[in-house]
């Protein structure tokens, strides 16, 4: 407060300090435009995101599914063969890396990030380290990563990086989430993506809620809420310049252990919970698949386009499971099946573009797999 026998000069401090801080409501640092117009243009409607940033403990999981070894050359081999799918490109913005990808080439030499520049998708990276129980809780996380994070930004944006991704986890129980793991996760994502930003990657920020349990759609849309409404006030609170941000959540579905809901009671349900939530000055939803089938991402996406109703972001996806389950069935690990492969990834990336535009028919030719849960208990990335 300013005392009331103050001086000109200390008015004038005294004001200007009000000034700066209305002026500094958010971040306007160096890379606030570039920020803003690589989060637009990875919400470009008719494209997404291909979430090829399993750990390698994680893919490991999914390579023993096909009885391929978890070797540095099996990973390389697997993501080239989903980067170098010809035609996939148009359908894709952005693809998220693990760290070991981002430096890593084709067999022929090419740099992964050349690659995805060539074809017009911007590379991210997933920046958390996992997730670490939080005392006192029943099996409630928090996500670990912030430790010499700015450093690493700034490695992955000389490497060519323009985006970011840090999973944060919740899960639905009779007393979850609290208020403890809802307060801490969106503190941790806020910090994550001012530092992000702060080094010239678009933070995407996850906030998933667990399809786990037998809770009801009205629960997830419930909690859903709660969280999101958390989110964007620890990411206002951080200064966090929105519109260079982009949102990564789950859809509002019934648990696991529940009967499904059809897809246009899901886009309702999922839309509502961003109208209430989700402030207009973020270009875009990205979802998660968190475990559904492919199809059912694709046909849940497809409706949600198809609302009509307010919708002041584009929705289009970021994909894990439900755009690489039947490519790697198809592939199995073996160079002769690659084409086969790369047919079947072409065609969950052409499915999904059309739902961001609301006009998938629903005619994707279903691979091996296609329609299977990819559902896993806890899943961990
Ligand atoms: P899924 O689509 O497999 O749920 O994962 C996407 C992702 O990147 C989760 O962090």
């Amino acid at each position: 407060m300013l005392p009331v026998r103050s001086g000109r000069s200390q008015q004038v401090n005294y004001l200007n300090g009000i000034i700066n801080s209305i002026i500094m409501s958010c971040y306007k640092g160096k890379y606030a435009d570039e920020l803003i117009a690589n989060a637009t243009y990875i919400g470009t409607p008719g494209k997404g995101i291909l979430a090829a940033d399993e750990s390698t403990g994680t893919i490991g999981k999914r390579f023993s599914s096909i009885n391929v070894e978890n070797t540095e050359s099996n990973r390389r081999a697997l993501r080239e063969l989903l980067f170098c799918t010809p035609g996939c490109m148009q359908y894709l913005s952005g693809v998220i890396l693990f760290e070991e990808t981002l430096f890593q080439s084709t067999a022929a030499g090419k740099p992964f990030v050349e690659v995805m520049k060539e074809g017009g998708a911007l590379p991210g990276i997933k920046v958390d380290t996992g997730t670490v129980e939080l005392a006192g809780t029943n099996g409630e996380t928090t996500t670990q990563g912030l430790d010499g994070l700015a450093a690493r930004c700034a490695k992955y944006y000389a490497a060519g990086a323009r985006f970011a991704k840090w999973r944060a986890v919740l899960k639905i129980g009779p007393n979850e989430p609290s208020q403890l793991a809802i307060n801490e996760n969106a503190n941790g994502l806020a910090r994550y993506a001012i530092i992000c930003q702060e080094n010239g990657l678009v933070p995407i920020v996850e906030p998933e809620i667990l399809v786990d349990g037998s809770h009801n759609i009205k629960k997830c849309a419930d909690v859903t809420e709660r969280v999101l409404a958390a989110c964007y006030k620890a990411l206002n609170d951080h200064k966090v310049l929105l519109e260079g941000t982009l949102l990564k959540p789950n859809m509002v579905t019934p648990g696991s252990d529940s009967e499904k809901a059809a897809p246009e009671v899901i886009a309702e349900y999922t839309v509502r919970a961003l109208q209430r939530t989700m402030p207009p000055a973020v270009p875009a939803v990205v979802f998660l698949s968190g475990g559904q089938s492919e199809e059912e991402a694709t046909v849940n996406l497809n409706a949600m386009n198809k609302l009509q109703t307010k919708k002041p972001w584009s929705l289009t996806f970021s994909y894990g499971r439900a755009l690489q389950q039947s490519t790697l069935k198809a592939w199995a690990g073996k160079d002769e099946n690659i084409e086969k492969a790369q047919k079947a990834f072409l065609a969950r990336c052409k499915a999904n573009s059309e739902a961001t535009l609301g006009k998938y028919q629903g005619d994707a030719p279903l691979g091996e797999g296609a329609a299977e849960s990819l559902h896993v208990k806890d899943y961990k990335y």
